[in-house]
């Protein structure tokens, strides 16, 4: 931990952003509480992430339940598949990510997958120790171990379910009804914000790896013959771009492009895909991801899933400016295919299939079989059935097969010959208005926790009051008064700010303290979200604000009483102007807007 990553973790605690759950009973690794100030900035994200990810796109949002039967996860493959490599130390019995292990002792830097045999040797020949105890993990055995969590649904064992590990399946399962919802018409994309659980091996880093967290998904369904992205919308917006190529070439480093020339030259290969880092390379830089430690990298060969055509992940470096970069994914943006789609159509009852029609119907030619079972019968016994259906699938096939006197089908292993003329064998022309087709899926992931991480430790600064005080009326230079002369800042933008102002009284006395009152309780009646201080010093309030990121405090003092005006502070500048109460709410809302800044009042 760096000590910057450390003091934002100390602030955190301290200042109720994030701790540790359950620590009355010593702690529980990967689970976090959001005090009052924490919980309000990740509503505030996720609020901006509806705001641009939903409404902004016209999709719907759902709330699925978070427990779901098993045979959703043997369809989607997390049953077999959702694993990560453990390996346990035989002599103190800690339990580490092998994976993990080789990335952070080796010049390897994905070996998530990388397969176990080798990560074995690697782990040999590296001579890698145990990161508790130090003892030689040679030889060890690594282990596949799955992530999700079980239960029980009801009493007894007959009904196993799982939290879920994403928020996407509980929007997959459903899709035969929230089709209806977009009548049947592609393409439309489906929302869901809400918690996931995996049950890690070695959670760490704080909101980095947790064993609940939050999850902000989108899946947007689409026709891949004829839907189109909006690209034009986004050509121009640069983005710092760590291709698969640039990954595996000597020196390859980032490259910074706009998402046009990346279509252009075939960096991004999906426009859906590039599409979507475009807008959210917009949306991260709105609610205060610092650009120049943001990047997109591509997934290389062996970490692209098999039916997955281009991913690429948001990362952030969550280090101080200056340190050693510490790349942490923050978000998966993914081209599945229609994987999903096709796995839930094969496991369940449903219909998962949209019903294409087509502009204007067309005549066409298919081949049928009608089987005289009263020969199939005699001939193949319990067979007969099997016979039938492997015809009816090979005449769709090929029909070719059916030219001859005679034609062959395979029946579990076996090859089984029928006359053509037993096989009813027939091409009629019928007239079709559509098809059904299986959507294709693009799918941004947002992991909500890790980026509420990113943006604190981006706005984390430490500074000294002098660089600060930079107001004309001189004012701001009192601020450094008393106490200190240095200051903690979180410069969160005010869209995601907990509080987007503070009210102070000057001094808690001569009716200061009621009118202060007054003026807070009015702002909280216009909508803002309000803190109210008044203990300490002046300076001392500017401090604690200043530390939870509220944008603005105003200050009633004695002048107030006499003309109705307030003092008016900018967090960043420590800029002050005086306002007058009739028009408080009105100033407020067009600085948390952006539209003007104190230094202009
Ligand atoms: P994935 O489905 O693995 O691509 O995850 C989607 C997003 O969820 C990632 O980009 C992360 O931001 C987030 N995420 C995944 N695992 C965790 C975890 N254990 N703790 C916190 N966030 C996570």
């Amino acid at each position: 931990m760096t000590d910057n990553t450390a003091r934002l973790t100390e602030l955190a605690k301290r200042r109720g952003f994030f701790f540790q759950s359950s620590e009355a009973y010593g702690g529980v690794a990967g689970f976090y509480v959001y005090g009052p100030e924490g919980a309000t900035l990740k509503e505030n994200v996720q609020d901006a992430w509806r705001d641009r990810f939903v409404r902004r796109e016209g999709h719907m949002e759902i709330e699925s339940p978070t427990v779901m039967p098993e045979p959703v996860f043997e369809a989607s493959g997390h049953l077999d598949g959702f694993d990560d490599m453990i390996l346990e130390c035989p002599e103190c019995g800690t339990s580490h990510r092998a994976d993990h292990l080789v990335e952070d002792n080796t010049d390897i830097e994905e070996a998530e997958s990388i397969p176990i045999p080798e990560v074995e040797e690697i782990i040999a020949e590296a001579e890698l120790v145990c990161p508790t105890c130090g003892t030689d993990l040679a030889g060890e055995p690594v282990d596949d171990f799955n992530l999700m969590f079980g239960t029980n649904i009801g009493p007894g064992s007959s009904s196993p379910g799982y939290l879920r590990p994403e928020t996407a399946q509980g929007i997959f399962v459903e899709f035969p009804r929230l089709k209806e919802y977009a009548r049947g018409q592609l393409p439309f994309g489906v929302a869901q914000v809400g918690p996931a659980y995996r049950n890690e091996i070695s959670p760490r880093k704080g909101l980095i790896r947790l064993r609940e967290f939050a999850q902000a998904e989108l899946e947007h369904f689409i026709d891949p013959e004829t839907d189109e992205p909006p690209l034009a919308e986004v050509e121009d917006v640069e983005v710092t771009l760590y291709s698969a190529a640039e990954q595996d070439a000597d020196g390859g480093a980032p490259q910074t492009m706009t998402v046009g020339e990346a279509v252009a030259e075939d960096v991004i290969t999906s426009d859906w895909v590039a599409y979507y880092l475009g807008v959210a390379k917009d949306w991260y830089a709105r609610i205060g991801v610092d650009m120049d430690r943001f990047r997109y990298r591509q997934h290389n060969e062996g970490e692209l899933a098999h039916y997955a055509a281009d991913c690429w992940d948001a990362e952030a470096d969550v280090t101080a400016p200056g340190a050693e970069p510490d790349w942490v994914e923050i978000t998966g943006f993914a081209y599945r295919g229609d994987y999903d789609l096709s796995k839930h159509g094969e496991y369940a009852d449903e219909d998962f299939t949209i019903f294409k029609q087509y502009d204007d119907p067309i005549t066409v030619e298919r081949a049928t079989v009608d089987p005289d079972m009263s020969y199939l019968g005699p001939e193949f016994g319990g067979d007969a059935a099997a016979v039938a259906d492997a015809l009816e699938a090979l005449a769709e096939r090929d029909r070719s097969a059916f030219e001859g006197d005679e034609v062959s089908v395979d029946v579990d292993g076996e090859e089984l010959t029928v006359p053509v003329e037993k096989t009813g064998f027939a091409v009629e022309e019928t007239t079709e208005s559509g098809e059904h087709i299986t959507p294709h899926v693009v799918e941004p992931s947002f992991g909500v926790d890790r980026i509420v991480y990113t943006v604190l430790a981006h706005s984390y600064r430490e500074e000294d009051l002098g660089e600060a005080s930079e107001d004309a009326s001189g004012e701001a230079a009192s601020e450094a008064d008393d106490e200190d002369e240095e200051r903690t800042v979180l410069s969160l933008p005010p869209e995601v700010a907990p509080k987007t102002v503070a009210v102070f009284p000057l001094m808690d006395k001569d009716g200061l303290g009621e009118r202060a009152r007054e003026v807070a309780d009015e702002l909280r009646a216009a909508g803002f979200e309000v803190a109210y201080d008044a203990s300490g010093s002046i300076g001392r309030r500017y401090r604690r604000q200043d530390e939870v990121g509220t944008p603005f405090c105003v200050t009633v003092d004695y002048d107030t009483l006499e003309d109705d005006s307030v003092t008016v502070r900018d967090r960043d500048s420590t800029a002050q102007a005086r306002v007058g109460l009739d028009e408080l709410a009105t100033r407020l809302r067009t600085l948390r807007a952006g539209e003007t800044s104190v230094s202009d009042l």
